[in-house]
C-alpha cells in the first residue's frame, strides 16, 4: 500500500492499492496502442490539447495547488506559482515544438538530405516529490507533444498530485493512454524499464535511483535522461550590490522550504564584504514566517517527510562537530526544521560536500578570484552556481571556468521552458526544456534522397 502523509500533522491523507502485474501490463499495452496513432496527429491539434491542458491547470489551480501542500508541505502561495508555471510550459511547447521539430536540411551530395525528428514511443518518466507538478509537466508537455506517450511512476508520497497530472490531461481531452500514471513502489520501476514496449527512460531524483534505473537503461540499451541532485554555490563578490544580492540568495536557500536541486546550497562570501553580508542576510532569514502550509502567509513549511529533516540535523551537527558555528536555527520539531544558517564551513564538512536539502545554508569565506572558482568546482554535483557582481568583466572572464550546467549572473538559477536545464557531474546528463529538451526523446532519423 503507497501512502500519502501530511507532513505538517502526520495525518494519513490517502492511501493507494499498488497497481498488480497483470495491471502494469495493461497500461502499458494501451500506452503502445495509443502510439500507434497519437504519433501522427498534427502539431495543430497536439497544440490545442496542450493549450487545453494549460487551461484546465490555471481554471483549477487552487484543487490542484491545495493538493500538494497537502501532500509535502509546500506553502500555499509558492503551490500556485508551481501550478501557474506548469501551464507555462503547456504554452511554451504548445506554440514551439513544431518550430523545434521541423526537418533540418543539411547540404550533402545528395539530392536532398535532411534530419527528420520522430518520436520513440512510450517513455517512462520517474520523478521526485519536490516539485510534484513541475517536474511531470516539464517533461510530459514536450513529450506528448514530440509524439510521444508518457508514463509516470512518481513519488511514493505524492500520489494524490500523480493522479491530479493524469485527471489534468484527460480533462484537456487528450485522447485515453496518452499519459498514464503508474501507482507502484520503486521496486517494480525494474521491470517496467525492462519492458519492450518502453523505449527509454526519465528520472529526476537522487544519485542512487539515478545509478539504479541508468543501469538498467544501460542493460537494454535504452536511452536515459537524469536530472539529479545538486549542491548549487551563490558566489558573493565584494563588488556586488549588497542589498540584491542579499534578497535574491534568501529566495534562492530558503524557498520550497530548501528543497530544490537547484537551491543554493553553498554560500561563498569574499572576506572583505562578508560580515556587512551576513548582518543583512541574517536579519532577512530570521524574518522569515514558518507555519501551516495552507496559510497564505507562510514562507517555510515542514520538510516533505520526517527523515529528511532528520539527515538535514544530522548533516548540521556533524559539519558542527567538524568546527562549523551555527549563527541561526538548527532546532528541529518532527518534519519542521528551524531556517538555519551555518557558518565556518569548510570544504571538508558534509554542509559542503553533501547535497542539503531543505532550509540550511552553509556559509564559506574566500579571498581571491581563483580560490572562489576552486571551491565552486570542488563539488561533486554539477547543476548551476550564481555569481554576484557589479563587475561584468570578471563575470564574462570567469563564467567558462565554473564546470556545472548553469551560471547565472545576479540572479538565482532558475528553470526556464525557454532555455535547456540539466547539470553535469554527479548531477546527471542530458537536458530538459527548450528545443534541446524537446529533442532528448526523438529519433534523429538521417534521410537522404540520390
Ligand atoms: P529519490 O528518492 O531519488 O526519488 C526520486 C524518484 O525515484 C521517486 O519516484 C522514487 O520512488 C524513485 N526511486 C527511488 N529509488 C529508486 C530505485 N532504486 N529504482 C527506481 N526508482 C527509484 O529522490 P527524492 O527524495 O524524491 O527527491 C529529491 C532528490 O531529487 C534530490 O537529490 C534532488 O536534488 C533531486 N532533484 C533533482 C532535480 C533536477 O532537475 N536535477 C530536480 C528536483 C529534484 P519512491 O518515492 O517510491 O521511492
Amino acid at each position: 500500500m503507497i501512502e500519502s502523509r501530511n507532513p505538517y500533522n502526520d495525518e494519513v491523507l490517502e492511501k493507494f492499492e499498488e497497481l498488480s502485474k497483470s495491471e502494469i501490463d495493461q497500461k502499458l499495452e494501451k500506452a503502445e496502442k495509443r502510439f500507434k496513432t497519437w504519433r501522427d496527429v498534427p502539431f495543430k491539434e497536439k497544440k490545442e490539447l496542450m493549450l487545453k491542458a494549460a487551461a484546465e491547470l490555471k481554471k483549477n489551480k487552487q484543487e490542484y495547488a491545495k493538493d500538494m501542500s497537502l501532500e509535502m508541505g509546500k506553502p500555499i502561495k509558492q503551490a500556485l506559482s508551481e501550478v501557474e508555471k506548469c501551464a507555462w510550459a503547456c504554452e511554451y511547447y504548445a506554440e514551439n515544438a513544431e518550430k523545434h521539430l521541423s526537418k533540418k536540411t543539411i547540404e550533402t551530395d545528395a539530392d536532398k538530405s535532411f534530419v527528420s525528428y520522430e518520436p520513440l514511443g512510450v517513455v517512462l518518466a520517474i520523478m521526485p516529490w519536490n516539485y510534484p507538478y513541475w517536474q511531470v509537466f516539464r517533461f510530459a508537455a514536450p513529450a506528448l507533444m514530440a509524439g510521444n506517450i508518457g508514463v509516470l511512476k512518481h513519488a511514493s508520497n505524492v500520489m494524490r498530485c500523480a493522479n491530479n497530472i493524469q485527471k489534468i490531461f484527460e480533462r484537456a481531452g487528450f485522447p485515453e493512454g496518452c499519459f498514464q500514471n503508474l501507482v507502484i513502489g520503486s521496486s517494480k520501476v525494474e521491470d517496467v524499464i525492462r519492458d519492450k514496449r518502453v523505449k527509454a527512460v526519465t528520472l529526476t531524483g537522487s544519485k542512487p535511483a539515478g545509478a539504479a534505473v541508468a543501469s538498467v537503461a544501460g542493460e537494454e540499451i535504452k536511452k536515459s535522461v537524469l536530472e539529479l541532485g545538486g549542491s548549487n554555490a551563490l558566489v558573493i563578490f565584494e563588488n556586488a550590490n549588497i542589498e540584491e544580492s542579499v534578497k535574491t540568495c534568501v529566495m534562492a536557500r530558503y524557498q520550497n522550504t530548501g528543497q530544490s536541486c537547484i537551491a543554493g546550497k553553498r554560500l561563498l562570501l569574499q572576506d572583505s564584504i562578508a560580515d556587512e553580508f551576513m548582518e543583512k542576510f541574517e536579519k532577512q532569514v530570521r524574518e522569515l514566517k514558518s507555519g501551516d502550509p495552507l496559510d497564505e502567509d507562510t514562507f517555510i513549511g515542514p520538510l516533505a517527510r520526517v527523515d529528511l529533516a532528520e539527515d538535514l540535523e544530522k548533516q548540521i551537527r556533524e559539519s558542527v562537530k567538524q568546527g562549523a558555528r551555527i549563527l541561526l536555527g538548527g532546532k528541529r520539531d518532527k518534519a519542521y526544521l528551524e531556517p538555519t544558517i551555518v557558518e565556518d564551513v569548510t570544504p571538508e564538512m558534509p554542509m559542503f560536500t553533501e547535497e542539503t536539502f531543505g532550509p540550511a545554508i552553509g556559509v564559506t569565506r574566500f579571498k581571491t578570484e581563483e580560490e572562489a572558482v576552486k571551491l565552486v568546482n570542488r563539488s561533486d554535483f554539477g547543476l548551476g552556481v550564481s555569481i554576484f557582481t557589479e563587475d561584468m568583466d570578471l563575470a564574462e572572464r570567469i563564467y567558462p571556468k565554473f564546470e556545472d550546467g548553469a551560471v547565472f549572473v545576479n540572479e538565482l538559477v532558475k528553470s526556464d521552458p525557454r532555455l535547456p536545464f540539466g547539470g553535469t557531474k554527479i548531477s546527471g546528463y542530458g537536458r530538459e526544456l527548450s528545443e534541446d529538451g524537446i529533442k532528448e526523446f526523438v529519433n534523429k532519423k538521417t534521410v537522404y534522397f540520390n
